[in-house]
């Protein structure tokens, strides 16, 4: 029988890169498969039901979730989003190496459920280069934006918990590094304390000029 695959949890900031991260490990890789997760949110024109999400109502969520059908999930702005357990299960004991591109309040879920998952929280070399990167896209409303920022400043305190902390400035060198961390393990790119401190003061400059006012961010 094939050796159980790892459980691998790709968090980061909206503007990291983590969906080219994951398209990468898939291309080059092919103990990986991704995690279809499961969301009441809008389709958006590039989604595909099955392929991005599995599109659900709130009522239909919320009884996956009383019938314990949930590996773990959240709220996220105003939808639920969530990791059928179902197929996890499935693709580990098939020997894959399962990735869940997750936020941080259902990774934190894992944590718990599943030790042995390897963590990963991505971040942008600077706070300055996430604000670039999201304005960038020319695709976010000024209220899109402003949530993607709220949220990277709250999703800091989260940092700590991951086994790693990976900056994203190059994508074919941090693909492989996690690749690396993913299937070694090894002692080094821990969330540092400093770094993280770095970012934070960063984007507390940065919020204000988008009319984002969280905790101590203000003026
Ligand atoms: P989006 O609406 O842009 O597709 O995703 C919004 C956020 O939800 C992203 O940070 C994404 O990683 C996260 N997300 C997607 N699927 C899941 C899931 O199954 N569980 C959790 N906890 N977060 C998810």
């Amino acid at each position: 029988m094939k050796e159980r695959g790892r459980l691998f949890v790709l968090s980061g900031f909206s503007g990291s890169g983590k969906g080219t991260i994951v398209k990468t490990l898939l291309r080059d890789h092919d103990n990986y498969i991704l995690s279809v997760s499961m969301t009441t949110r809008a389709p958006r024109d590039e989604d595909r039901e099955g392929v991005t999400y599995f599109f659900v109502t709130k009522e239909q969520f919320e009884e996956r979730i009383a019938a314990g059908a949930m590996m773990e999930y959240a709220r996220y702005g105003d939808n639920y989003y969530g990791t059928p357990q179902s197929f996890v299960e499935e693709k580990l004991a098939e020997g894959y190496d399962v990735i869940l591109e997750i936020e941080a309040q259902g990774a934190m879920q894992i944590r718990k459920k599943a030790p042995d998952a390897v963590m990963v929280f991505l971040v942008t070399p600077t706070a300055a280069e996430l604000e670039r990167r999201l304005v960038g896209r020319g695709s976010e409303t000024q209220e899109s934006l402003t949530k993607r920022l709220r949220q990277a400043w709250t999703e800091l305190d989260y940092i700590p918990q991951y086994d790693y902390m990976v900056v994203n400035d190059d994508l074919e060198a941090c693909a492989a590094l996690i690749h690396r961390l993913v299937h070694t393990r090894p002692d080094e790119c821990r969330p540092d304390a400093a770094v993280i401190a770095a970012f934070r003061e960063q984007l507390r400059e940065i919020l204000p000029r988008y009319g984002v006012t969280v905790d101590g961010a203000e003026g």
